[in-house]
């Protein structure tokens, strides 16, 4: 894998702009591109407005190039070469938006890293007013839809859907209307980036991690340009991995199951028996329901007994921390003892 971090390996390098490779860094900015070729220069300039507004020279872009088959690649070269600040990442191959976040995340440096969209939906200019409302006092400050521009009836109609059942099935609070647009603290990135799950649902994860978390409303612009990369596949895939990431309900249909079909099968088997001491089944009939229901609930039984244990295998081999603890006070007369669960250092 090669990771670029200084911006003079490959590309123009020439004009390559002489930086302070020791700065702070108050924020990181992750922005997965695919095929993005038409709106980079565009979201570069004002993102990095935005971030010089908020942050001085103390940020890095990290833009992480995830397989296009355009342009994109030579242009986040050509930017890492001439401007400050940018990191590029070329991934081997086209991984999906969850895991080219993901990628980023892992190289941030920041206090503070901002998600966000490489298209100009999410505005880069409401960096300033996530970072002061953070300031208060929030590890997550994530962006919620107001509005939003030309998406069709159908994404619409389908994500809301698809959050309300994930909603009711879901074990942790995920908010509605939000994307991965977010600001969060550098102890959240950490702990994130030491999630070892290999199917990514990131606004999820975020919420799971809990701490303090807040939302500003924003209205969500049009793509500034291409259409939108998240195909029908993608979107399916990723609400599977929302609901079997945050849920082991489906695996409780076998239970659903098996009690609705032992009441079934009572009835049955009562009506059988009538039937066959008043003579009114045909020969072998009997015999037949009986044993199809008692195979039937059986079998049911056991799946949904291996579905409780897969379910409990699952959640282990997740290896997510079982709980998180954000803040230990002591008396004064007691040191308090150290957070062995926190995975932030
Ligand atoms: N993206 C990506 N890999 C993919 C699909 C999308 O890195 O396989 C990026 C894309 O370039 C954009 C962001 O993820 O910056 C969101 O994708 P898109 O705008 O297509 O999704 P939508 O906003 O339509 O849900
Ligand atoms: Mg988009």
């Amino acid at each position: 894998m090669s990771s670029v971090t200084s911006g003079r390996s490959g590309g123009p390098g020439k004009g390559a702009v002489p930086r302070d490779k020791s700065r702070h860094l108050r924020l990181s900015v992750v922005a997965p591109c695919y095929n993005e070729q038409d709106t980079l220069p565009v979201f570069m300039d004002r993102l990095q407005a935005a971030c010089e507004a908020a942050v001085g020279r103390a940020y890095e872009l990290i833009l992480v190039n995830d397989g296009s088959r355009d342009d994109t690649w030579k242009i986040i070269q050509a930017f890492a070469a001439s401007r400050s600040g940018v990191v590029g990442i070329n991934l081997a191959r086209n991984h999906g938006h969850q895991l080219a976040v993901s990628a980023g995340l892992k190289l941030t440096r920041g206090d503070w890293v901002l998600v966000i969209d490489a298209d100009l939906q999410d505005p880069p200019e409401l960096l300033a007013q996530m970072l002061r409302t953070a300031a208060e006092g929030f590890d997550v400050v994530y962006g919620r839809r107001r509005t939003r521009a030309s998406e069709s009836r159908f994404k619409l109609a389908t994500a809301s859907l698809f959050y309300r059942l994930l909603g009711s099935v879901s074990d942790v609070d995920i908010p509605q209307d939000v994307g991965d647009f977010r600001l969060v603290s550098r102890r959240i990135a950490d702990r994130l980036n030491a999630m070892p799950e290999q199917d990514r649902f990131i606004r999820g994860m975020v919420a799971w991690l809990g701490g303090r978390q807040t939302e500003i409303l924003y209205d969500r612009d049009a793509r500034y340009a291409g259409e939108t990369k998240y195909t029908l596949s993608k979107m399916l895939r990723l609400a599977v991995a929302g609901l079997t990431g945050f849920s082991t309900a489906p695996l409780n249909l076998a239970v659903v199951l098996a009690l609705a079909g032992t009441l079934i099968g009572v009835a049955i088997f009562l009506y059988a028996f009538v039937g066959y001491f008043f003579g009114r089944a045909a020969p072998g009939w009997t015999s037949l329901a009986l044993i199809s229901v008692f195979f039937g609930v059986g079998q049911l039984g056991c799946l949904a007994i291996v579905g409780a244990y897969l379910g409990r295998v699952y959640m282990q081999v997740k290896g997510r921390p079982l709980y998180l603890i954000d803040e230990i006070v002591a008396s004064p007369d007691l040191a308090a003892p150290a957070d062995l669960t926190n995975t932030s250092a």
